[in-house]
């Protein structure tokens, strides 16, 4: 599947183009990634208040304490998932769906999991109203996955884990790649995860900081 048409007409296509040429200065190369970066309207996904620094390339704050991820660490999570359009993907921490939409853009599917109900009902709106059919995004614990669809060709984790969770590595397919930020609570590394035949493979990509990835196999406490 090539790039979709998304439901927008807005006045911020030149900041977005300005975005992209930040994102390749900083070493994205993905074609298919800068092309999805240039067509999701971000300035959608971000408070009111923080709206004008929506292509600004930075985390920013959006409701129930978490954040966006900033536009680099997320393009080089979705450049490391090296994706053709055909993949069946899990995104763990759709937050405000930002990511969600760009993965709709790069995937066959999304299967977005999200634990506060009410950033996944903002989501679902923005993406729905953009015009977006190949995402579904479910309230739950992801780092338990989403076991009744998976296998899933690619998985991407959008907060912090202490380890990589198990169930993850079971729901991957074979042949298929994880991003996940691993560490402590303060500081991460980025890292890649590769399932073949043969085992697991782990490779260190960035240092990164992500809000915690809290549930059952993640951070226990609620902070
Ligand atoms: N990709 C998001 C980044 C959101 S920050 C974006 O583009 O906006 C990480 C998100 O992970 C937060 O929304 C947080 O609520 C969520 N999260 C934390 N632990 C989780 C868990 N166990 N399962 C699902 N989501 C989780």
């Amino acid at each position: 599947m090539g790039a979709r048409a998304l439901a927008i007409s807005d006045s911020y296509g030149g900041y977005r183009q300005r975005l992209v040429e930040q994102l390749q200065a900083k070493g994205i190369r993905d074609l298919a990634v800068l092309r999805a970066v240039s067509a999701v309207p971000r300035h959608l996904f971000v408070p009111d208040s923080v709206r004008h620094r929506a292509y600004e390339d930075s985390a920013l704050p959006i409701a129930s304490g978490q954040t966006i991820s900033q536009p680099w660490v997320q393009a080089r999570s979705l450049q490391e998932l090296a994706l053709t359009g055909r993949e069946k993907v899990l995104e763990v921490g759709a937050g405000s769906g930002y990511q969600t939409a760009l993965l709709s853009q790069l995937a066959f599917s999304v299967v977005a999991v999200e634990r506060v109900p009410g950033l996944a009902d903002a989501a679902r709106t923005v993406i729905r109203d953009l015009g977006i059919r190949n995402v579904v995004i479910m309230v739950g614990d992801g780092t338990l996955g989403w076991r009744s669809l998976a296998p899933f060709d690619a998985i991407v984790v959008a907060a912090a884990s202490p380890s990589v969770p198990e169930p993850l590595i079971e729901q991957l397919a074979e042949g298929g790649r994880m991003v996940i930020p691993v560490g402590d609570r303060e500081e991460q590394t980025l890292i890649r995860v590769d399932k073949t035949a043969a085992g697991i493979t782990q490779t260190p990509l960035s240092d990164v900081r992500f809000v915690p990835l809290l549930g059952e196999l993640g951070w226990r406490d609620g902070g």
